[in-house]
């Protein structure tokens, strides 16, 4: 099989990054959560005040973003991909419900998506990867050789993200689950740069009513096609 680009985007906890990781682990290839890149540059912004009830400090931001340094590292004892930021193993406090709030505002800001869609295109330079996101088959490689849409019943997947956070050690309620999920639909459908919204060659995958292992199968079947 030639070297593929594989785009995965979707709506949020629409199971995105276990296909992708599932869909790498059976092609060796890499893994990369665009969303990650977003949910890091959101953490430096509140931690720096750059953005405060809401709120974004457009001149600070400017001043700061070319401070803002994102990797990935692979951990050996896990195997996963982790996200750095300027140094920091920040893997675990992104996923926070504090940058859960404000990650689709960071991500709405032209300069935030230009910055991070150049590194996304240069890890893709040499194919073999699979990158999960929102406009990873639009915008990021709009040649990709395979797209991914996916979308499951909104209350499903608020119930899966409360299920993850749960196994995290991370109290919130249900109800403040389906309200964030609702919040950033909403924002990453509306935005004017780079919105939410299926290519016209992406394959759709609605996995309301799918395990995990069904979908990695279907899946693997559509890309063993090509
Ligand atoms: O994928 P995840 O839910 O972790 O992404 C967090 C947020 O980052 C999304 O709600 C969205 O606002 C933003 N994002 C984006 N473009 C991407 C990936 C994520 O705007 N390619």
């Amino acid at each position: 099989m030639k070297n593929l680009i594989i785009a995965v985007d979707g709506y949020s906890s629409s199971g995105k990054s276990t296909l992708a990781k599932g869909i790498a682990t059976m092609l060796g290839y890499i893994y990369i959560d665009s969303g990650a890149m977003y949910r890091a540059v959101t953490l430096y912004c509140i931690r720096y005040g750059i953005i405060q009830n809401s709120v974004v400090n457009m001149e600070l931001l400017n001043k700061n973003l070319n401070f803002i340094d994102i990797k990935f590292q692979l951990n050996s004892l896990t195997g996963k991909n982790e996200t750095w930021l300027n140094g920091e193993n920040v893997e675990d406090e992104i996923r926070n419900s504090e940058v859960a709030s404000n990650v689709s505002i960071i991500s709405k800001i032209p300069e935030v998506r230009k910055k991070l869609v150049a590194i996304q295109q240069k890890i893709g330079e040499n194919k073999r990867i699979v990158m999960d996101g929102r406009d990873i088959g639009t915008v990021v490689f709009p040649n990709a050789e395979v797209k991914i849409f996916m979308t499951a019943n909104q209350l499903i997947r608020a119930q899966r993200r409360l299920l993850e956070m749960n196994e995290k050690g991370i109290k919130i309620s249900l109800n403040d689950v389906v309200e964030n999920i609702k919040q950033r639909d909403f924002i990453d459908e509306n935005r004017e740069v780079s919105p939410l919204r299926k290519a016209d060659d992406a394959i759709l995958l609605d996995n309301s009513n799918m395990t995990r292992d069904e979908q990695l199968v279907w899946i693997m079947q559509k890309i063993n096609q090509l």
